[in-house]
């Protein structure tokens, strides 16, 4: 870790989960200077070991503000995170397993792409959808911003689909040879409406108030008690739960497949435990050295002392349930990911299609997507190394298990 400050022209320090100041991107340093200026920041920025740059704040960046939210530090996948289960079969007792339809592992993926709608894709039909029924039951806290109403339908289409880019359904081996899952996603197109929506109004009140936030900074920001800072809470908390349904939902789907397939071609009974769902991208009132803050995490975990996390590596490489110390100083946070080390274009750019499933064949990972045009943006060496990723938190979290990539779904 170090630390950036410069007392004539920051506010507060900007500490840093790098181990020197080389390590970190230009394009981040320049939106971790502008998030130090802002005026009503909590002791200090952070920036976890898996930071990169971001629209406006870095990903991987974690502030404590007073009486204020920001909706582009919270991000624009509101609520995206991970679900994780594992359980108590061997990986090694249904890898060479083979059904009509190919290996047993090649089967099961194929009935997830089969059945959760992934990519741009959504649901012909309503699909049932608690979070959505609640908010219908309590329209006085939505229905000022009618613009958004729309999204509340559009959700019933949207609720249990993956989405595109690097949402993700992965089988996984642990180190001891059991058979997990992860999932990453969202609030889908649900979410990104009430980011820009939000981000929009901000701007314009922020203009009006003549804030000292200069607008090219793209940190435009809503006081609490306000109206419009008020209601983006209650979209907000809205997407949130909408996304962790939205996990649970393609969760129960995988388990069932895995049911299926597993009951019919071995005789070994499946369990699941271990289930974790966290949200990578959102604001929370806590309670840090003292003060009550609104603490926004984009793209950054919660690891309070004993909670449970998950961080995802790159398919083909390895990922991480962790477990958290509580530091402070990272206001109890940690990296989500390994962090993106080639942009999209970048990676485009760098590795061909037919390297990466190469690399991916060799590691023996059975890869579920539909275009394979763009996998190159997707591959394990666009993303930092997770190892150097942990190495930069042990004082974050603790790793309770490792996890390898047998076979991915990619949007
Ligand atoms: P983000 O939430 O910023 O979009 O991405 C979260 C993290 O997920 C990335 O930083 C990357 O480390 C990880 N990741 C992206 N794609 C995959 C994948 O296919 N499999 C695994 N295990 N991790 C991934
Ligand atoms: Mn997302
Ligand atoms: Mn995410």
């Amino acid at each position: 870790m170090f630390v950036m400050y410069n007392a004539d022209t920051m506010k507060v320090p900007v500490r840093v989960w790098l181990k020197e100041e080389k390590d970190l991107e230009k394009g981040c340093m320049e939106q971790a200077y502008h998030l130090s200026r802002l005026p009503f920041l909590h002791k200090w920025v952070s920036l976890m070991p898996d930071t990169h740059t971001g629209m406006g704040m870095p990903i991987g960046g974690v502030i404590a503000a007073k009486g204020v939210v920001i909706p582009n530090a919270v991000g624009v996948d509101i609520g995206c995170g991970m679900a994780y289960t594992e359980t108590n079969i061997r990986v090694e007792n249904i890898k060479n397993v083979m059904t009509e339809n190919g290996s047993l592992i090649q089967a099961i993926v194929g009935d997830i792409m089969r059945n959760i709608p992934v990519g741009f894709a959504h649901h012909k039909t309503e699909m049932p959808c608690y979070t959505l029924d609640v908010a219908f039951e309590e329209m006085d806290r939505y229905e000022e911003d009618a613009e958004l109403l729309g999204q509340l339908e559009a959700g019933y289409f949207q609720i249990g689909t993956l989405g595109g880019g690097n949402h993700f359904i992965e089988l996984q081996e642990d180190d001891n040879g059991y058979l997990a899952v992860m999932l990453h996603s969202g609030s889908r197109h649900f979410g990104k409406s009430v980011c820009d929506y939000f981000h929009a109004k901000a701007r314009e009140l922020n203009q009006r108030w003549y804030s000292q936030v200069p607008d090219e900074y793209r940190l435009a920001f809503l006081p609490v008690d306000t109206k419009e800072g008020a209601h983006y809470l209650n979209w907000m908390q809205l997407s949130m739960d909408f996304a962790k349904e939205n996990r649970e939902k393609m969760m129960l789907a995988v388990k069932a497949i895995l049911e299926k397939w597993i009951g019919k071609y071995t005789d070994l009974t499946l369990e699941f435990s271990g289930d974790i769902n966290c949200h990578h991208n959102y604001a929370a009132l806590e309670n840090h050295y003292g003060e009550n803050v609104w603490v926004h995490r984009k793209g950054a975990v919660r690891a309070r002392n004993g909670e449970l996390a998950v961080i995802p590596g790159a398919m083909g490489s390895y990922s991480y349930v962790v477990m958290g110390k509580g530091n402070p100083e990272s206001f109890c946070s940690s990296s989500h990911g390994a962090g993106r080390q080639y942009s999209r274009k970048g990676a485009m750019a760098a590795f061909t299609c037919e390297e990466v499933m190469l690399d991916l064949q060799k590691q023996g990972v059975i890869l579920g997507k539909k275009g394979k045009a763009d996998v190159a943006e997707e591959s394990r060496f666009a993303y930092k190394n997770i190892e150097d990723v942990m190495d930069n938190q042990t004082d974050l979290v603790v790793p309770v298990k490792r996890l390898k990539t047998i076979g991915v779904i990619k949007g």
